[in-house]
């Protein structure tokens, strides 16, 4: 597996390998990899020939309070569960190698789908997000790229501008991967006492309940957020942030679920802010 650190030395690689006729497939990651990001990254092993994960913790997309000094860093340990997938070539960068003095342009989606859910609380993220996404693209000249289902609007908001700026990278959204008790994984989930980590397991157990109520008929979008807010507000440790329902994926306000939707929290459990989210009616793409 390939380590690269420059920017010339990913553009060298991805210039070589398009030279020879490969597909590459690009993993944008923060690090501190957990069975999610594999997941991802054995989705674009099946379907291209060539692999790059990256691993940067994007200072762009984090708001001032926010913990990007504490955000785990794990870099060697990184490497070693991304050379069981196998990947070709990890990319990472040192803050300054990205964004170098001077730096001073940046893509910023605008519209409603960046100022809701995650957008209405972290203003700025999503143009953080939107920045290092494209330049990752245009870097790993990548004709595929992966990401969570767990970050749902972060999928919609690169598809808008991949759409938008006529990138030449298909979007490929991968379902979110649990621990066995239903908690999603996350890089933040290191955050959590056991007391917390048991506690945040109301996450995906106020989903759950909401999609079987669904399931069972009940289509009406303010009865199906009550039943997830009652449940999360039976957990002590749990503060919400957001309990929403849009259609999906262009995120539009709903009264009644008929169409593919998105229903999306975000909840503090104790100082750590974690996101999870249901798709209801259908698979997404
Ligand atoms: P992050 O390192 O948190 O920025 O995540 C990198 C990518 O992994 C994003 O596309 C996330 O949506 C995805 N990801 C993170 N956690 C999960 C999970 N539990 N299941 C699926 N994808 C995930």
């Amino acid at each position: 597996m390939k380590i690269l650190r420059t920017v010339k030395e990913i553009q060298a690689y991805a210039k070589a390998m398009k030279a020879a006729g490969k597909t590459i497939g690009l993993v944008p990651t923060m690090g501190a990899l957990h069975e999610g990001h594999l997941t991802l990254m054995r989705a674009a092993r099946e379907k291209c020939d060539i692999v790059i994960a990256s691993v940067f913790v994007n200072p762009t997309q984090f708001g001032p309070n926010e913990d990007y000094a504490a955000y785990p860093r794990r870099f060697e340990a990184d490497c070693e569960k991304l050379a069981t997938v196998p990947v070709d070539a990890v990319f990472h960068p040192e803050p300054a190698e990205m964004y170098p003095d001077g730096y001073c342009t940046y893509v910023n989606v605008e519209g409603d789908i960046t100022k809701k859910l995650c957008g209405a609380q972290r203003p700025g993220h999503f143009r953080g997000v939107a920045t290092v996404v494209t330049k990752l693209m245009n870097l790993s000249r990548a004709d595929e790229a992966f990401f969570g289902q767990k970050d749902a609007q972060q999928v919609v908001v690169i598809r808008r501008f991949v759409e938008d700026l006529n990138l030449n990278v298909h979007i490929n959204m991968v379902p979110i991967v649990r621990e066995e008790n239903g908690l999603a994984r996350s890089s933040r989930n290191q955050y959590l006492s056991a007391a917390e980590k048991e506690a945040a397991t109301v996450l995906s157990r106020s989903l759950r309940r909401a999609a079987a109520t669904y399931a069972r008929g009940e289509h009406d979008v303010e009865k199906l957020k009550l039943i997830v807010t009652d449940t999360l507000e039976t957990e002590p440790l749990a503060s919400i942030d957001y309990v929403d329902l849009f259609s999906f994926p262009d995120l539009q306000p709903l009264q009644r679920v008929e169409q593919q939707s998105l229903l999306a929290i975000a909840v503090r459990i104790g100082e750590t802010r974690l996101i999870d989210n249901v798709i209801l009616g259908g698979e997404a793409m």
